[in-house]
């Protein structure tokens, strides 16, 4: 296996990959309450089409992948999938985004199948905020799923995206979590995506704004190192079994050390969150081409990948980045 690197000297090595655009939750960051307009399913990569493309890239030294989506679990057929991945033996990590609806009872089988972590989207611990946030009322089977994974010792990052008006008295009971939890609790900046881009901020909490919550509270707030490629800067309270993560997903500050391609359930290969897809592999694999040859196309992409999200975003076609992220996989 050879590494791919970009035309910046980055290997690439972590393929974001949203397996649907279909959710079970609204929320309104992310999705209109009518919900999106769906892709008719022909327009979808098919399993197969997946399980190619992963295994093409692992080839090219990929070693890690993220299922997401939209919800990941509400596509039929995920469970075979996953034990299909999972048999590839240089994919050295797979790892889930969900959003825990569905998720409780599948947890012995991620154990089983040895899934590396999972991320579970919590933006509130209080059953009606969450209402309120992602217009349904599943709060509990959620928390069922954090507690699953709990016991079943899966790696758990609960993933809260910090809304101004909406969640910012959650931030402390959130951080309280890791006092007795091994779990890494993440703060993320908001992102102008929600589906028709029409979202006004009236004050905008980004990481040092959390920060600065996080330490009023907790005065001996503490730095750990930050792994490469971290979207997260991280932190532990004394004596706290978890950490603490804040992503400045909307400051953008962590492209230098971007290493991940993400694919959209239609198929658009995106080299940069950013972008609006670079060419459409869906297309490339029902041309019937070698895998060489579409290595070949993969690799060019990645030679005219942009320096960072601001470039990314100034190539675009059409400008304003307004696509839900329920498309994009977070
Ligand atoms: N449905 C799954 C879930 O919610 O975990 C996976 C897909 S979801 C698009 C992935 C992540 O993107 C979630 O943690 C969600 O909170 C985050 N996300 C969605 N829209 C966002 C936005 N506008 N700003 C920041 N994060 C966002
Ligand atoms: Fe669904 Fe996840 Fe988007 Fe919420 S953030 S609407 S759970 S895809």
């Amino acid at each position: 296996m050879k590494q791919v690197i970009d035309n910046h000297g980055r290997p690439i090595s972590y393929l974001r990959l949203a397996v649907t655009d279909r959710c079970n939750l609204r929320c309104f960051y992310c999705m209109p309450e009518e919900g999106i307009k769906y892709v008719p399913k022909p327009h979808l990569l098919t399993w197969e089409e997946m399980e190619r493309t992963i295994r093409l890239l692992v080839s090219m030294g990929v070693d890690k992948v993220r299922l997401t989506g939209g919800e990941p679990f509400v596509r039929r057929g995920i469970m075979e999938f996953l034990e299909e991945i999972s048999q590839i033996q240089e994919l050295r990590q797979i790892n889930i985004t969900t959003n825990g609806v569905l998720t409780a009872p599948l947890v012995p089988e991620f154990k089983r199948l040895g899934i590396k972590s999972v991320n579970l989207s919590l933006d509130s611990l209080d059953r009606q905020r969450f209402f309120e946030i992602t217009r349904r009322d599943e709060f509990q089977k959620v928390w069922q799923t954090f507690e699953a994974l709990q016991e079943y010792k899966i790696p758990t990052k609960l993933n809260s995206v910090v809304m101004s008006g909406k969640n910012t008295d959650d931030i402390i009971p959130m951080a309280e979590l890791t006092r007795e939890h091994n779990v890494s609790v993440r703060f993320i900046e908001e992102m102008p995506f929600n589906g028709d881009g029409a979202h006004e901020y009236q004050e905008f909490w980004n990481y040092r704004r959390i920060l600065e919550e996080l330490k009023k509270q907790y005065p001996g707030i503490y730095k750990l190192p930050d792994p490469p490629s971290s979207t997260s800067y991280n932190y532990q309270i004394p004596n706290h079994k978890g950490t603490i993560g804040i992503i400045a997903a909307f400051s953008r500050t962590f492209c230098g050390t971007c290493n991940r391609i993400r694919l959209t359930p239609q198929g658009q290969f995106k080299t940069c969150l950013y972008d609006e897809g670079v060419f459409n592999i869906k297309d490339v694999l029902r041309q019937g081409l070698s895998d060489e040859a579409v290595k070949q196309i993969i690799f060019e992409a990645l030679q005219n990948r942009a320096k960072d999200g601001f470039e990314a975003e100034a190539n675009r076609k059409v400008n304003l980045v307004s696509e839900s992220m329920s498309t994009i996989g977070g």
